[in-house]
């Protein structure tokens, strides 16, 4: 296995100072796939105080829990000792952890075996348990007792469900059935942290195992909204935006259902709102002129509308378009439409109309409410005609209509 320069570095200082040290968890399993590492993470027989001793430029990242980041040219790595988790009473967080002298200890207590190897600085790997055998099977498998490991923590539930998504791997029978049972251990695990695993899940290449969710039952555990959520590997071909896959996997669903859903996990406020904006949209046909789509964009911006359109050319809201070859013919047309109107640079929003109120006042319209009135009919007009966007023009549009305009 080739491992970077920098982390061999870092792995020959710590072993030049009489320490163990390897790359652990993720990267090993990554490069053992033949993907490219997102981060490199050491672990090390090292006290943190040892680790720090030898780099001359460290973060204290959490040494409570043993981790020293240490930073090298514009890299950072994080460097863990060797530790054993202690009980978890609330199935959550250690109560402790305690260093342990012994590589084989440290990897015991890892969620899953492809996340349990350490490679060492020649490239060996070190593999108890059978980790790379279950690479090669596609399999995701706790680390010894599954009963125990879902236990101590209930999100390593989630875990699995995401890495068998990114990785589309199968959940191996005994984790599975084990998974299942302790689902309800959900409700101790903060729902930021489901949040960002079951986001893991919906932006990976298998959205689709999101379905893993509910055949295993924990669905109830997660706010209970989950059911109707459809996952068909459609959604893969969309964008990797939490806000599109969200519609796309409850495209069946009401803005209102989506937006409670998201809530209720904690969603950030951008995901709850285009989600359900959107999913709105599935249900209205797409505008079928180009002065339509000119006032949809008014209503949903550019990004909302690709994002649209993004969708209904898979399928999705098909029936507002009286099915899916229609609705494959009226997104193309859209899409063809809405290019020119933003190449052409119409306006499409207020602040870009030419007039302002300010304009208005001096055109002699009494300040209140009656400029608002005007701005609206004015910006109503432009949009069906695009071309007469000028102040000229507006507002000697008003003074023909006199008294019409503004009411
Ligand atoms: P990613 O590529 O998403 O970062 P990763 O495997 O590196 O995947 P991390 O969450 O960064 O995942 O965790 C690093 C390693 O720490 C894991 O590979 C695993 O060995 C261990 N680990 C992380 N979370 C848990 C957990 N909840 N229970 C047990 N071990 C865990
Ligand atoms: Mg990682």
């Amino acid at each position: 296995m080739q491992i970077p320069e920098r982390v061999r570095r870092i792995l020959a200082a710590l072993e030049g100072a009489g320490y163990e040290a390897y790359a652990v968890g993720g990267c090993v399993r990554d490069s053992v796939l033949g993907r490219e590492p997102q981060d490199w993470d050491i672990t090390t027989s090292a006290a943190p105080r040892e680790v720090k001793a030898l780099f001359r430029r460290t973060v204290d990242t959490g040494i409570a829990h043993g981790t020293v980041t240490v930073l090298s040219g514009g890299d950072h790595f994080e460097v863990t000792t060797y530790r054993v988790d202690g009980t978890y009473s609330d199935g959550r967080h250690p109560d402790s952890v305690r260093f342990t002298p012994l590589l084989s200890e440290d990897l015991r207590r890892r969620d899953f075996t492809i996340n349990a190897m350490a490679c060492a600085a020649d490239g060996t790997i070190v593999d108890l348990f059978g980790g790379r055998e279950d690479l090669q099977n596609r399999l995701i498998r706790c680390v010894g007792d599954p009963d125990e490991r879902f236990t101590e923590d209930a999100l390593r539930i989630l875990r699995a469900v995401r890495f068998s998504a990114q990785l589309d791997f199968q959940i191996e029978e005994r984790t599975w059935n084990a998974l299942r049972r302790h689902a309800p251990n959900l409700v101790h695990v903060s729902r930021e942290r489901i949040f960002a695993e079951l986001n893991k899940t919906i932006l990976s290449d298998h959205p689709e195992k999101l379905m893993q969710v509910y055949e295993a039952g924990i669905s109830p555990y997660l706010g209970g909204l989950f059911p109707g959520v459809s996952a068909d590997h459609r959604a893969a071909l969309l964008a990797r935006d939490p806000a599109v896959r969200w519609a796309a996997l409850c495209a069946e669903f009401t803005g209102e259902r989506v937006s409670a859903l998201l809530r209720g996990l904690k969603s950030d406020g951008r995901t709850i709102r285009n989600a359900s904006l959107l999913v709105e949209e599935l249900k209205r046909a797409l505008p079928g002129s180009a002065s339509d789509c000119r006032k949809r964009l008014s209503e949903i911006g550019p990004e909302r509308f690709r994002d649209l359109l993004s969708l209904k050319k898979l399928g999705y809201g098909a029936e507002a378009e009286g099915g899916r070859a229609a609705a494959e013919a009226a997104a193309a047309y859209a899409e063809r439409a809405v290019e020119k109107i933003l190449a052409s640079g119409d306006c499409i929003s207020r602040d870009t109309l030419a007039v302002s109120g300010r304009d208005l006042i001096s055109a002699g319209i009494r300040p209140g409410p009656e400029i608002g009135h005007a701005m609206d009919e004015l910006f109503r007009y432009v949009l069906e005609h695009p071309e007469e966007n000028r102040k000229e023009t507006l507002l000697n549009l008003l003074g023909e209509r006199g008294k019409g305009v503004g009411k």
